[in-house]
């Protein structure tokens, strides 16, 4: 059994998979080749944005969201507590100060009261300039857009969105990546749309910062690549992901979004007696980069795991620290108000396999294992 099977997925798609792998090899374009081009316009279409601007992962993605904004020094942006480090790693990159906010128990993403609570602290406890909130789809689910579009526009701030986890997910008709004055995704091989090495991309309707983007990506290029108008990196997706991109988001669209949701209402229907199972808001529809429930404690969360890992079933527990209680951040963060619900989820949470190559067996076999644990 594999946590994300990307070997059945591959086996299942080997031919046309080979095929767009081979005619790269056979243009030899290996970079910013046509490929490249067409995926952000495939991608821009499905999300429904102006501009799509690929570069090399879903980390550089966010940190070319803070730089095309001005994001710097002395400026407060405020990310979830519960997430993946790099949506506040690169906070402190551009010399700006990150700000945790605790999350709702139910959705794990981040919660819109303690978010103006936390705006509030800051003004009037520090001489930070709220500037940004970096809210993430986690596990796939959409965060509460309508509602933090409305506190961001109160208090002049940008909204990113880290759709990292969440390509493929909606509110109503709207896609995932379409709810961020910037959105950005990653293809990191195990999300929704994963490609074959690192990659990721910015979207965003805005046509200057489309525009800054893209020069920063290439060395802060002016007319071209040798005329450096601004200090940029390099972070482009090469011709071979793009490749694999498009021909995975074929697949992904066609058959996989859908079976993954299918896997996970599986999952409910099997669980939700027993374990508290993910919920998905109404309008909502999730990706299902992760299929997490939550134990009663931290002792029974760890017995299922080993118990999980002993019957040769891959789980993960995503995440077992919250953002304000790492190292890298002892410095550089805003002791907010507390995270009670965070540090709760870090004790209660286990990720179980997830994807649409996983058999009815294997789903009952999962389920049977935590039944008897618990
Ligand atoms: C994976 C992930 C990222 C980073 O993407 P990489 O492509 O690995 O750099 C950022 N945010 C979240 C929420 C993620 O899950």
């Amino acid at each position: 059994m594999e946590f994300r099977d990307l070997k059945t997925q591959y086996r299942n798609n080997k031919n046309s998979i080979d095929k767009v792998i081979s005619q790269a090899l056979a243009d030899a374009s290996f970079i910013g080749g046509k490929p490249v081009k067409e995926l952000e316009s495939i991608l821009s279409d499905y999300v429904g944005r102006e501009h799509c601007i690929t570069c090399g992962n879903g980390t550089d993605a966010l940190l070319l969201a803070l730089m095309a904004l001005g994001i710097k020094e002395g400026d407060a942006v405020f990310v979830p507590d519960f997430t993946f480090f790099s949506t506040a790693e690169i906070v402190p990159w551009v010399g700006a100060t990150p700000v945790f906010v605790d999350v709702r128990k139910d959705t794990f993403n981040i919660d819109c009261a303690e978010l103006e609570k936390e705006i509030a602290y800051v003004r009037e406890n520090t001489i930070l300039v709220p500037k940004a909130v970096i809210a993430v789809d986690l596990f796939g689910q959409p965060a509460e857009f309508d509602k933090i579009r409305k506190i961001a526009k109160d208090n002049n701030m940008y909204v990113i969105e880290d759709a990292a986890q969440g390509f493929g997910g909606s509110i109503g008709m709207k896609k995932a990546c379409s709810f961020g004055d910037i959105s950005t995704t990653s293809f990191f091989p195990a999300k929704p749309l994963g490609c074959y090495g690192d990659g990721g991309a910015v979207f965003t309707d805005n046509s200057e910062w489309a525009k800054k983007i893209r020069s920063l990506c290439v060395h802060g290029k002016g007319e071209d690549k040798y005329d450096n108008i601004r200090i940029g990196m390099n972070s482009r997706l090469d011709t071979l992901q793009a490749a694999v991109l498009k021909e995975k988001f074929r697949i992904f669209k066609e058959y996989e979004l859908e079976k993954c949701n299918e896997v996970a209402q599986t999952y409910t229907k099997l669980l939700s007696a027993k374990v508290t199972t993910p919920m998905v808001e109404q309008e909502m529809t999730s990706s299902w980069a992760q299929y997490t429930i939550q134990l009663p404690s931290r002792e029974v969360r760890d017995r299922v795991e080993k118990e999980l890992i002993q019957e040769k079933v891959p789980c993960a527990v995503y995440y077992k620290k919250p953002l304000h209680l790492q190292r890298a951040f002892e410095n550089s963060q805003i002791k907010g108000r507390g995270y009670p619900v965070t540090c709760q989820l870090c004790d209660s949470v286990l990720s179980l396999p997830m994807h649409a190559y996983l058999s009815e067996e294997d789903m009952a076999k999962i389920c049977g294992i935590i039944e008897r644990v618990v």
